[in-house]
């Protein structure tokens, strides 16, 4: 089966998809997106992706008409066209095409492009056994990373970076030394039994993975405290990991290629693991274990 794409109202092969060289997404980064987990073909955390899709939207005054119940429509049948039970949905929403020009075009029209590519999840489930390892540098991104734009380039030269140095994620330091999160991911350590993650800010994305951790740690009564931690207080932690749409939870073992702890996966760790997965389990169906 050919992997399908959606451009703007067209549903057609990924390979024969594309936009104009003028789209001021290509141009610009003028455009807002979202990837969404597909497990068992149905959508994780989609209504809190789509308010922060429409959040960002409004932040980059990109009107875009389609209403929610369209986009999910839309969206769901090329998860159901693709076929793939375990899957990225990736959603982009741009400016549109419009003769070079910084400033908005007088009479824009949105772009909307959707792709669903195949993931293997599992592999998540054999990491929380092994751990991964971060890297650290220094978040070198524009002031309002909050907003999720196409605009990575900072982000792709720190998980270059971190290809590089053999880890799985860059951690993007702050110059005060604080930690805000990774290239791609969330970031979390645990101490004394009390969890700490960077509050909601400019400086940090709000991952959905993030805030379904929030949500999900009472139940298995960990503390979390939305607070944040510098890289010293990271490096002498009982316990580190990371949190996103791709990796709902892994633990972090090492950072700079010094031991996390004892350089294995921690116990508060895990317990969140397992009510992540469950609540994954609970909205799809679908089962790793
Ligand atoms: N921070 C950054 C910089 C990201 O790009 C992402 C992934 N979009 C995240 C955090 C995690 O967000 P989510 O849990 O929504 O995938």
């Amino acid at each position: 089966m050919p992997q399908l794409a959606y451009v703007d109202g067209r549903v057609l092969p990924l390979r024969d998809a594309g936009v104009g060289v003028e789209d001021r997404g290509l141009q610009f980064a003028d455009a807002i997106y979202e990837v969404v987990a597909v497990l068992g073909g149905r959508l994780l955390d989609w209504p809190a992706h789509l308010v922060r899709l429409r959040r960002n939207l409004a932040a980059l005054f990109i009107d875009f008409p389609m209403s929610d119940a369209a986009l999910s429509a839309q969206a769901l049948r090329l998860v159901a066209a693709n076929g793939h039970k375990q899957a990225l949905l990736y959603i982009q929403i741009g400016r549109g095409a419009a003769r070079r020009d910084h400033g908005f075009p007088s009479d824009p029209n949105a772009s909307l492009i959707m792709t669903v590519r195949r993931f293997d999840f599992q592999q998540r489930i054999a990491q929380l056994q092994t751990g991964v390892g971060v890297i650290t540098v220094n978040d070198m991104r524009w002031g309002r990373v909050d907003i999720k734009t196409t605009g990575l380039l900072a982000n792709v030269l720190a998980k270059q970076d971190a290809r590089n140095a053999g880890a799985f994620e860059a951690w993007m330091v702050a110059e005060d030394g604080t930690v805000r999160e990774g290239g791609s991911t969330n970031a979390w350590i645990v101490r004394g039994g009390t969890v700490f993650t960077h509050p909601l800010s400019r400086h940090i994305l709000p991952g959905i993975a993030r805030s379904a951790l929030l949500r999900l740690a009472a139940d298995v009564q960990v503390r979390v405290v939305e607070e944040a931690f510098d890289l010293e207080t990271a490096r002498s932690a009982d316990e580190a990991f990371l949190t996103s749409t791709t990796s709902p939870i892994l633990p972090v073992v090492r950072i700079d290629g010094v031991a996390v702890g004892d350089g294995k996966p921690g116990p508060v760790t895990a317990r969140l693991a397992g009510a992540i997965w469950a609540d994954i389990t609970a909205q799809t169906g679908w089962t790793a274990f």
